[in-house]
């Protein structure tokens, strides 16, 4: 059996992250110096266990394959618990290096750290309803991406999401919602428009098409999209199922 990824290990590779951090700084956005971590193609890297301690950098492929084997592990009930000690805690006080960062909704079901069996210091989680977007939310993810390094962003929707039902109900019965929930409903706006008239479920059909157009607008984003273009960083989506705990990078 394979085994998690120890503290030392990210850290081999994060150290290797901040280098990159420093030495780019004097370039515009911090792009004029290649980044040592990323000087290997994903593709070019043998097929290793995403879990195997060999120090090796922290690619978008790689990370993606830690947090799947993170979730398979919830979702059979096997959890390591990995780095959730006293010793991690101390570790990570002096400085902090995620392997991701995750954008998703703030349902109580649905806690990123958990569902991909992670601990204190290996995701940066930003959440918001539906995981809605405005200037404040994205500012957070970019900080998450330009400044931490992190090589994957999720953005994390979810089976029957109360927040997107509700925007599909008041919606739907040409309603308006009252005080901050009208942004709620604003900002989702756009994926209820590209669900409306698919067969299927409305709700479940909206919550895919927000998560589509979340991860099209990050891919976009301009500080985002030269860490895309260039295989430093990943935009991926994400369904989580409530029913099963697991999660769908499919989309
Ligand atoms: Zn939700």
């Amino acid at each position: 059996m394979s085994e998690p990824v120890e503290p030392s290990q990210v850290s081999r590779a994060s150290r290797t992250r901040r280098s990159f951090l420093a030495a780019g700084a004097a370039g515009a956005a911090g792009l004029a110096a290649a980044p040592l971590w990323a000087a290997t193609p994903a593709d070019a890297l043998p097929a290793l266990d995403a879990d195997a301690a060999d120090g090796r950098p922290l690619t978008p492929d790689r990370v993606l394959r830690i947090l799947e084997d993170g979730n398979r592990r919830w979702v059979t009930g096997r959890l390591r618990h990995p780095n959730q000690t006293v010793a991690r805690r101390e570790e990570v006080a002096a400085g902090q290096h995620p392997l991701a960062t995750v954008f998703s909704c703030i349902d109580s079901r649905v806690p990123p750290e958990i569902v991909f069996d992670r601990g204190v210091g290996d995701l940066f989680v930003v959440r918001t309803a539906a995981q809605t977007n405005d200037g404040l939310v994205q500012g957070a993810v970019e900080y998450g991406v330009e400044e931490s390094l992190t090589p994957l962003l999720v953005v994390m929707g979810h089976q029957r999401c109360g927040a997107v039902t509700f925007a599909v109900e008041t919606l739907n019965a040409g309603e308006e919602a009252p005080a901050h929930l009208k942004d709620v409903l604003d900002a989702l706006r756009p994926a209820y428009e590209a669900a409306k008239g698919l067969p299927g479920d409305q709700v479940d059909n909206t919550v895919r098409a927000q998560i589509r157009l979340t991860v099209r607008q990050l891919e976009h984003d301009p500080i985002l999209e030269p860490f895309e273009r260039t295989g430093r960083a990943h935009v991926v989506g994400a369904y989580y199922s409530l029913d099963t705990g697991a999660v769908d990078f499919c989309l």
